[in-house]
């Protein structure tokens, strides 16, 4: 059986991530979640430990992009300051039309795509129905916004299934 909901890799935090381990993986490109994964949902902008991290992924070869279900304003300011190519907004993931849309700009394979994100329900289903590489961090911040909040309820069902059958365990980090 797929776990549809299960990461391949599970971090504290984006600036966790081993990103040798990625590309021993064969990833090449980074796409990465927004809210309460950059930073928390209510901070509009972007910092410094977002600019390292993503230069860092980029001076390592691999390429990196935003795929985030925030609005077009609240996504293209956070990522002003940022050298990202490419922004997808409104990607209203757990649909994956915008990690494809992604896939296709970078010409790469899914087996070659990571996705990072916070939410099960929407981050590591969309990366799964993309068939890609999932990386799950802990959410920045324990408050989230209205939706996710909802998204959140269900997202406690299935950490404790996962937990029961020994899958994988909420706060059972691998870094
Ligand atoms: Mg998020």
């Amino acid at each position: 059986m797929k776990h549809y909901f299960k990461p391949d890799y599970y971090v504290r935090n984006f600036e966790n991530i081993d990103i040798q381990r990625l590309k021993k993986a064969g990833i090449r490109l980074l796409l990465c979640d927004i809210d309460n994964t950059l930073v928390a949902y209510n901070d509009p902008d972007s910092n410094e430990r977002v600019k390292k991290f993503l230069k860092k992924v980029e001076h390592s070869g691999l390429d990196v992009a935003l795929v985030s279900n925030a609005s077009p304003k609240r996504a293209k300011r956070f990522a002003k300051d940022l050298d990202v190519e490419h922004v997808f907004y409104l990607s209203f993931k757990p649909t994956p039309r915008n990690i494809k849309k992604a896939m296709r700009y970078y010409h790469v394979a899914p087996k070659q795509t990571a996705l990072l994100g916070d939410q099960l329900l929407t981050d590591m289903l969309g990366a799964s129905l993309a068939g890609c590489y999932k990386i799950l961090t802990a959410p920045i911040i324990e408050k989230d916004k209205f939706d996710t909040r909802i998204n959140r309820f269900f997202e406690n069902f299935i950490y404790r299934h996962y937990s029961k059958k020994h899958i994988f365990k909420k706060g059972e980090f691998d870094d």
